[in-house]
């Protein structure tokens, strides 16, 4: 029995003319992310995607759960593909479906006729494919409002197909339909969060992580390379900038007043990721912040950061709770990395009393009492450059 997958496009099929490039951008996602498992011929018609295997006992269940993950996905599921023919439909229900079936107690049967010449219509589909279920299956009985079972028919140009699951997709846009921007990645639990929710509005992400050696070892900076690399699962290709940030914040040690540390080192973070985000066509900057969660992430610190900022700065954790963020870790799995023990260079030299409400005036006198940019100029040359691609 021919079995393939079917995708239903998410909101994008709302996107008008511009639907044609969402389209190809989401086939394009998905043939890299399966690529790996075997061939598969991906087409597209009326708003579905059909991935169809070219080799016998390709891993059908293993491209869901890659698929799933793919964002500009409403829904998706595996299907038997039947002759447009209702003998052969029947037939193939029966078979395809009956582990399911005959464990379920209760079902109804939809169907969706996008081919109007095929001689039933959808009513009479539903009731004689119904009928001959009802038969096979003893243990069933129907039941249209709250059926815990739904078998659907979809008539369609070339085939039938026949499927009882519909899986939620990742929801969202295709990534890479909204451009880039660069995410200020840590080693905690909210950076790669925020980076997963941009993803999910179609934002190509880029990474920049700050080390400082050996006040962070190698082993953060490995973590945070394992973060990277989970994220690829959503987000695709991921290139992956370590900034050397030790010169810079022993300076801003030696050279500014303790309650301005941290407050100096974030403008100076943003400062550097902007213009490795203008090298690489990052239209934006993505940080994990959330208001009122740490010192340097209240309203007026946040002001002060900002104000060094030449580029939009996406923060998409503003408005939530930590325990709302860690849910969503746990559901991209990026909690139990992000949890390891570990140093980040907003730990070293934090103050013993940081300034709450900084006045922006004060911190930038601060700031200009050492001329940073020869630090900065020799940060960004000495950035490394590493790609991530999908961990499997
Ligand atoms: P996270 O859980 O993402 O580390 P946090 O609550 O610990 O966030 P901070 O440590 O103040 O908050 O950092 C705020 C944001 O600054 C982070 O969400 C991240 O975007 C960025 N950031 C912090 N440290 C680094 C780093 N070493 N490299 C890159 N970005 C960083
Ligand atoms: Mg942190």
């Amino acid at each position: 029995m021919k079995e393939i997958v079917l995708v239903k496009y998410g909101e994008m099929a709302l996107k008008g003319l511009n639907k044609k490039t969402f389209e190809d951008m989401l086939t394009k996602n998905i043939k890299r992310r399966i690529k790996s498992l075997g061939r598969f011929i991906c087409t597209s018609a009326q708003s579905t995607l059909y991935i169809t295997p070219e080799e016998d006992n390709a891993d059908l269940s293993e491209v869901v759960d890659r698929v799933g993950k793919i964002f500009g996905i409403a829904a998706l599921c595996r299907a038997c593909v039947c002759e447009k023919d209702f003998d052969d439909i029947t037939e193939k229900s029966v078979d395809y479906l009956s582990g399911i079936l005959s464990t379920a107690s209760s079902f109804k049967v939809t169907a969706k006729r996008a081919d109007k010449s095929f001689p039933m219509k959808s009513p009479d589909i539903c009731r004689e494919l119904g009928g001959v279920l009802l038969e096979r299956f003893p243990n069933l009985h129907v039941d249209v409002n709250n059926p815990e079972i739904t078998v659907t028919v979809e008539i369609r140009d070339t085939n039938a197909y026949v499927h009882a699951e519909n899986i939620k997709g990742a929801g969202g846009l295709p990534v890479g339909s909204s451009g880039k921007a660069m995410l200020l990645l840590s080693g905690g639990i909210d950076s790669p969060v925020a980076g997963w929710m941009m993803a999910k509005r179609g934002v190509h992400i880029a990474a920049i992580h700050y080390v400082s050696p050996p006040y962070t070892s190698e082993r953060a900076q490995l973590k945070v390379e394992q973060l990277c690399e989970k994220l690829t699962d959503y987000c695709g290709g991921i290139g992956f900038y370590c900034v050397p940030f030790t010169e810079i914040q022993e300076a801003i040690k030696d050279n500014c007043p303790e309650e301005f540390f941290t407050i100096i080192m974030r403008r100076l973070m943003m400062e550097i990721a902007q213009r490795i985000a203008a090298k690489d066509g990052c239209l934006a900057l993505i940080t994990g912040e959330s208001v009122g969660q740490v010192a340097s992430q209240t309203m007026s610190a946040i002001a002060c950061t900002d104000a060094v900022c030449r580029i939009p700065v996406f923060r998409p954790l503003i408005g939530m709770d930590k325990t709302e963020i860690i849910e969503i870790s746990r559901k991209i799995d990026t909690f139990e990395t992000s949890t390891l023990p570990y140093e980040d260079c907003c730990t070293v030299f934090t103050p013993r009393h940081p300034k709450v409400r900084p006045v922006l005036a004060d911190v930038e006198k601060a700031q200009n009492s050492f001329d940073f940019e020869p630090l900065i100029a020799e940060a960004v040359e000495k950035t490394e450059l590493k790609i991530f691609n999908f961990s499997r």
